[in-house]
């Protein structure tokens, strides 16, 4: 471990403040004033409001020009916290049920350990981002000129993995999480009495052909070596027993692990939409929303991630070929700007060990000296090592 064993205590009680105060994406004014407040007491240099309520530290050491940056996440989400312990949430109907406050005071750890020590040469951008479950907040911050004001050579960022033993990491080089987008197809057929279809055209036939059709892209469209998720979730419809509606909508998701991928299944999905709509005499838009590309780890910083890891918990206990997840994370974004990677770190395989999003969920305190362990060693080794090129 490369923190003192202090730092472990003082991280779990930020930890566990703000996960009795959880507040939801780019409402995290409590949260990014915490963090505001901590990173000056250590006498880290404070940039707050980019991207709304995100913060960025600014930590320099030594003479070189060189950069890197670290990025933890802030916001949690709208779920009823069914915990009982003394940290539960204060707040009704909002809790950190990703752990999100795990990473942000994992970042905070860091931050405290490497303004002590500076045991770097260069600058070390610490990015506590905001909104980054489904609402932007890593594109609010891109936008807000993020790697403009601050620029970084490499980025580095981590996310808990509930059912991961402790002391444990996952990575892997390349698509690690996939790409997620959000369809709605609008039906528009013939409405009429329900008992006289020949007089109208039914836009609820012409849905269930639809969604039974959308499920060929992926079996008949998509290459059978690509991973790829087409489904529906949602089917809108009518309100009597007797009346054929109007219009019908289709909604749903799509999550695959390359961009040419997800303009596959959009341009198939239109045109399988409009065709077979067409095809009953009735007509359908598609409004399809990519959200997140998917998360793509940079080759040369997977293996100096892998490398920093597994000089904190021994090689042993890192992953190099992590699962891939259907899941996404905005930190895609910034990827796609500056080169780095994504780890996984371990949350405990404990027996009825909760998933995240689960009312019943937790971060555990143990994965924190881990995190910041690795998140101050990417520093040192990294702005050492360029110094010394
Ligand atoms: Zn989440
Ligand atoms: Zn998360």
């Amino acid at each position: 471990m490369f923190i003192p064993e202090k730092l472990q205590d003082e991280m779990s009680e930020w930890r566990r403040d703000i996960h009795a105060h959880p507040e939801l994406g780019f409402q995290e004014k409590r949260t990014s004033e915490l963090v505001a407040a901590r990173l000056e007491s250590f006498g880290v240099e404070v940039h707050r409001g980019i991207g709304k309520t995100g913060v960025v530290g600014v930590l320099k050491s030594g003479t070189s020009g060189r950069s890197v940056g670290l990025r933890a996440d802030m916001d949690a989400l709208p779920i009823q916290e069914a915990n009982t312990f003394g940290h539960r949430s204060r707040h009704d109907g909002v809790m950190h049920a990703c752990g999100h406050d795990g990473h942000t005071a994992m970042l905070l750890g860091a931050a405290q350990h490497l303004a002590r020590t500076r045991h770097f040469d260069g600058t070390v951008h610490l990015i506590f981002q905001p909104a980054e479950e489904g609402i932007g907040g890593a594109k609010a911050m891109v936008d807000d000129g993020l790697f403009r004001r601050f620029p970084c050579e490499s980025l580095f960022g981590m996310h808990n993995r509930p059912g991961m033993a402790l002391g444990r990491f996952a990575v892997r080089s390349g698509p690690m999480m996939a790409g997620g987008a959000f369809f709605d197809i609008a039906i528009t057929g013939k409405g009429v009495h329900g008992a006289r279809p020949e007089a109208g055209i039914d836009p609820v036939l012409v849905a269930s052909h639809i969604t039974t059709a959308l499920q060929s892209i992926v079996s008949r469209n998509a290459r059978p070596a690509d991973t790829v998720v087409v489904s529906v979730t949602q089917i809108h419809a009518g309100d009597a027993y007797n009346v054929i509606p109007e219009t019908a909508v289709l909604s749903g998701t799509v999550r695959c692990f390359s961009k040419e991928s997800m303009k596959l299944v959009e341009d198939r999905m239109r045109l399988i939409a409009e065709g077979v709509a067409a095809g009953f005499g009735a007509t359908a838009s598609l409004d399809f929303r990519a959200l997140f590309p998917p998360l793509v780890n940079h080759a040369d910083e997977t293996d100096f991630i892998a490398d920093c890891a597994a000089e904190v918990v021994g090689p042993e206990n890192v992953n190099r070929n992590g699962p891939l997840t259907m899941a996404s994370e905005d930190f895609s974004i910034m990827l796609n700007n500056v080169p780095g990677a994504y780890i996984q770190i371990g949350n405990g395989d404990q027996p009825g060990g909760c998933e995240v999003h689960n009312p019943g969920y937790d971060f555990n305190d143990g994965a924190l000296p881990y995190g910041a362990s690795l998140f101050a060693r990417l520093v040192e080794r990294r702005l050492a090592r360029m110094t010394a090129d």
